[in-house]
């Protein structure tokens, strides 16, 4: 999904910091995630352990930031994989990788002497589309096999499990995936507005020579409608024409122009799909 390209290497581990703009869904992520930090006043009251997180949105928008940072906030090891890797798997292998992903974050979390994990499933949809009356066998398995590690998580297990997955076709998810005790905990991740645009412009400029002629917030009203992940691209793009040019540093303009760019790309992009 969207224009992976000329995106940035993110760290396994980062923090809430380092994700632009998001304020809502970081602060719903944070809530839940407390939740899941105060266990024993959980037990006390008797509620039900939170076992999943659902991220939707569309692309690009900081989905997999998020559950970094989810596993940083609370000192987790992090695993993942992503749905599409599952496509066109015989029939078997897609649930033998699954238990293999909740057995490698068990042992990276007994390794690393933390006692609870991130699972992050990207592109749940891939495996965990409505099923069609035995069309996609593999599929079933697949998506059989993640329903079985998600209602064997107890909270009294060590490490904690878990798990979070992200989606940009949140209504084609089968609905034994979003029923309570699985991904019963839902967080809308949407295109950032005008003040998040500065903020993840702000973020991926910090490596980067600017001159004194750029006005993020300029750059920030020329990107309606851009993902974070765009945005990112228009940094990079812009020190690529500054670079090119000879120039010393960054100027406005060589950001106005990727900026264009971008747009450009991501016209041609869905031409070629068309
Ligand atoms: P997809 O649905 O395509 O998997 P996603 O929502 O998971 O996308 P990420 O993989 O988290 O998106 O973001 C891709 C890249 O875009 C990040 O590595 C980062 O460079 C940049 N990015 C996206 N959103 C933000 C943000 N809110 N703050 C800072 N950088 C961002």
């Amino acid at each position: 999904a969207g224009n992976r390209k000329s995106r940035g290497r993110t760290p396994q581990s980062l923090s809430f910091e380092e994700i632009g703009g998001q304020q809502r869904a970081k602060q719903e992520l944070i809530e839940a995630l407390d939740f899941l930090i105060k266990q024993d006043e959980i037990r006390q009251f008797g509620i039900r352990p939170l076992k999943g997180i659902l991220l939707t949105g569309p692309p690009g928008t900081g989905k997999t930031l998020l559950a970094k940072a989810a596993a940083h906030y609370t000192d987790s090891v992090y695993v993942a994989a992503s749905g599409s890797e599952f496509v066109e798997m015989y029939v078997g292998v897609g649930a033998g990788r699954i238990r293999d992903l909740f057995k490698e974050a068990r042992q990276k979390a007994e390794k690393s002497g933390k006692s609870s994990a991130v699972v992050f499933i990207d592109e749940i949809d891939a495996i965990g589309g409505k099923r069609d009356g035995g069309q996609h066998r593999e599929y079933d398995q697949t998506l059989n096999q993640l329903l079985t590690e998600m209602d064997g998580i107890h909270s009294s297990e060590t490490p904690r499990i878990l798990i979070m997955a992200a989606t940009n076709r949140k209504d084609t998810l089968d609905s034994a995936l979003v029923r309570p005790g699985r991904f019963d905990r839902h967080i809308g991740v949407e295109l950032p507005d005008k003040k998040g645009r500065e903020h993840i412009l702000r973020i991926h400029a910090q490596n980067k020579p600017l001159h004194a002629s750029v006005e993020l917030s300029r750059l920030a009203e020329e990107s309606f409608g851009f993902s974070g992940a765009q945005l990112e691209s228009v940094m990079n793009e812009g020190a690529i024409y500054a670079m090119r040019e000879g120039s010393e540093r960054i100027e406005h303009r060589h950001l106005s122009m990727a900026i264009d760019k971008v747009m450009m790309g991501e016209k041609t992009d869905r031409q070629a799909t068309r």
